[in-house]
C-alpha cells in the first residue's frame, strides 16, 4: 500500500470509505511513565525482561516513538450499539502499531489511548488510568481463567491530563492518562464487515473476508461461497464458546454492540465490564443500561445470538443462501443448551449421564437466586461437599450468602432440599470425592477481578502506589490454584462495595 505523502492531511475525522484502515501516528505523551508489564504477554512475543527495561520500549507502547518499518493504523468499522445500527464507529482511540511473529504465532500490538484517529468522533482519542487498569488486570485474569481473550502487554501513564465528564461539584474532572498495550491475532469485529455491507461495497468486503480466511482461518482453504458458510459457522461457534466460558466464571461483558464481537470469537474491548458476586441473571455492571439491562448476565447468550444475526445480515451478499445461514444460526441455539447444560454439569463435577441432572441444575439456579448468595464463593466451596453428608451443605456454603438473616426457614428447607437431592445425584457417580473436588477446582475459580478490587487497585494507583495492581496481577494468574497468601481475596464483597461499580469510559 502507498503511504500518503502528509499523514497529517489524512487524519481528520471523517467517513472512511472503500477502506478498512486508515494510517495515524500516535500522539506524542509528555512524560511516560511504565506501571506494569504482562511477563507472560512479552515472553510470547519474543522479547525479554531486558527489553522491557529500555527507554525504546517505554516509547514505544506510549506511542512516542514508531518503529522504523513499521506504518501505524486505525481500523474502520461499523457496529449496532444496543440494538440500533450506529454507521461508522471505528477505532477511535486505538492504533494497531506492529505485528510480531513468535513460536509460529501472529501477534498485532495496538495502543488503547494513544490520540486521535479519523474514527475518534466528538472524543479525544484518550484513555484514563482508571480504565485502562481495569483493562489491563481483566484482559489477562481472563486468559488465565482460559476464557478466549485479546491481551495486555503493557500498561503506562502519559503523564497528560485528560478531561472526563465525571462531574464533581458540578465541574468536570481531570484524570490521569495513560495508555494500554493490547495484542490480539487480529482486532477484527463484526461491525468490520457490517460497515462494508451496508455501503453495499461488496467488492471491498469480499477482499476483507478473503483476507481474514487467509490470515486466520486457512484450515478452511480457498475462498468460495462454501468456505464462506463455513467460516460463518466457525465464527458462530467460537462465539458461543466463548460466551459460555463468561458464564462459567460469572463474567458480564456489559457492552455486547456488534462492533465489540471479535470475529475470533475473543473477548474484547474492557469497558463496563463486571463480575457476578451475587449469582443473578438480571445483573449489569453497565449503569447506562440500567433500564432494559439488555447487556444482562442471563441474557449474553441472546445478545451473541442477535450480534451473529447481524454478521450474517453483513456476509449475505458473499453467500446469498439464506438457509444454510439459518441453519447455522439455530445450531448456535441447539448448541448453546447442550454446552450451557455440560458446562453446569461440570460446575456442579457431574460425569456420567443422568436425565435428572436438567431438573437438579434449575433448581440450583432457583434457588441461589433466592437470598444474595455469591457465585464464585458457592461453587468453590461446592467442591468440599460430601454425599453422606447432605445436612452439611448449607454449612458449607454459608460464607457464600450476603445476608445470613435473610436465609429464612423457608429457604434452608429449600437448600437442605436440593443438597439432599444432590447428594443422592453423587452416589451414582464412580469417581471419589476427592477426584471430583480436584476436577471441579479447575472449572470453579477461586480468585476472580471483583469490581472493588480493581477499584482499591485504581484508587491506589491515582496515588501513586501501584503495589496492588501488581499482587492483583500475581494472584490472577493462578485462578484455580489455592493461594494462602491471598485468600483475603476469596471473601464477599465487602459492604461499602456495594453497587459500586468501576466505570470505564
Ligand atoms: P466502546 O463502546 O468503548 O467500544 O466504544 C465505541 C466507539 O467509541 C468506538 O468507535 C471507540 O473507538 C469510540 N471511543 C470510545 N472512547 C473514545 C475516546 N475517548 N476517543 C475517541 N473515540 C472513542
Ligand atoms: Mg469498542
Ligand atoms: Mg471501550
Amino acid at each position: 500500500t502507498q503511504l500518503p505523502s502528509d499523514p497529517n492531511l489524512e487524519n481528520s475525522r471523517r467517513q472512511v470509505t472503500e477502506a478498512c484502515f486508515s494510517f495515524v501516528t500516535p500522539k506524542k505523551t509528555s512524560n511516560p511513565e511504565l506501571v506494569h508489564v504482562s511477563q507472560d504477554m512479552l515472553h510470547a512475543l519474543g522479547f525479554t525482561q531486558e527489553d522491557a527495561a529500555t527507554q525504546e520500549f517505554l516509547e514505544v507502547v506510549t506511542g512516542n516513538k514508531v518503529l522504523e518499518t513499521t506504518t501505524p493504523y486505525a481500523m474502520c468499522y461499523a457496529g449496532h450499539q444496543f440494538g440500533n445500527w450506529a454507521g461508522q464507529l471505528g477505532d477511535g482511540r486505538a492504533i494497531n502499531l506492529f505485528e510480531v511473529t513468535h513460536d509460529d504465532k501472529n501477534w498485532v500490538v495496538q495502543l488503547k489511548g494513544a490520540g486521535e484517529t479519523p474514527y475518534s468522533r466528538s472524543a479525544d482519542g484518550l484513555a484514563v488510568l482508571r480504565s485502562s487498569i481495569r483493562e489491563y488486570l481483566c484482559s489477562e485474569a481472563m486468559y488465565h481463567l482460559g476464557v478466549p481473550t485479546t491481551r495486555a502487554l503493557s500498561l503506562a501513564l502519559t503523564g497528560d491530563r485528560v478531561l472526563r465528564d465525571v462531574m464533581y461539584n458540578g465541574n468536570p474532572e481531570y484524570e490521569k492518562g495513560a495508555i494500554v498495550s493490547r495484542v490480539s491475532p487480529s482486532f477484527l469485529r463484526f461491525g468490520s464487515y457490517e460497515i462494508f455491507a451496508a455501503r453495499q461495497d461488496h467488492k471491498n468486503l469480499k477482499v476483507l473476508v478473503d483476507f481474514t480466511i487467509r490470515e486466520h482461518f486457512p484450515h478452511l482453504g480457498a475462498p468460495s461461497r462454501e468456505t464462506y458458510i463455513q467460516f460463518f459457522a466457525e465464527v458462530c461457534a467460537r462465539t458461543l464458546e466463548m460466551i459460555i466460558h463468561w458464564q462459567r466464571v460469572g463474567f458480564v461483558h456489559g457492552v455486547m454492540n456488534t462492533d465489540n464481537m471479535s470475529i475470533l470469537g475473543l473477548t474484547i474491548d474492557y469497558g463496563p465490564y463486571g463480575w457476578l458476586e451475587g449469582f443473578e441473571y438480571g445483573w449489569t455492571p453497565n449503569t447506562t443500561d440500567n433500564q432494559h439491562k439488555r447487556y444482562r448476565y442471563g441474557n449474553q447468550p441472546n445478545i451473541g445470538l442477535w450480534n451473529l444475526y447481524q454478521l450474517a445480515n453483513a456476509l449475505y451478499p458473499l453467500i446469498e443462501d439464506a438457509k444454510a445461514m439459518e441453519t447455522i444460526l439455530e445450531t448456535y441455539t441447539t448448541n448453546f443448551e447442550i454446552q450451557s447444560f455440560a458446562m453446569m454439569r461440570g460446575k456442579l463435577g457431574l460425569q456420567s449421564d443422568n436425565a435428572s441432572d436438567v431438573t437438579l441444575i434449575q433448581a440450583l439456579e432457583d434457588a441461589l437466586q433466592l437470598t444474595e448468595t455469591d457465585m464464585t464463593i458457592f461453587f468453590r466451596k461446592l467442591s468440599g461437599f460430601k454425599p453422606d453428608q447432605p445436612s452439611e451443605g448449607l454449612l458449607l456454603v454459608t460464607d457464600a450468602f450476603y445476608e445470613l438473616t435473610q436465609v429464612s426457614d423457608k429457604i434452608r428447607a429449600q437448600w437442605n432440599a436440593w443438597f439432599e437431592r444432590y447428594a443422592e445425584r453423587l452416589l451414582a457417580e464412580s469417581v471419589s470425592n476427592s477426584e471430583r473436588a480436584e476436577h471441579m477446582n479447575t472449572v470453579n475459580p477461586k480468585y476472580v477481578l471483583r469490581n472493588y478490587m480493581a477499584q482499591l487497585a485504581i484508587d491506589a494507583a491515582d496515588k501513586g502506589d501501584y503495589k496492588l495492581i501488581d499482587e492483583l496481577f500475581q494472584m490472577l494468574k493462578k485462578p484455580y490454584d489455592e493461594q494462602p497468601q491471598y485468600e483475603r481475596w476469596f471473601a464477599k464483597r465487602p459492604e461499602w462495595a456495594r453497587d459500586k461499580v468501576g466505570c470505564s469510559m
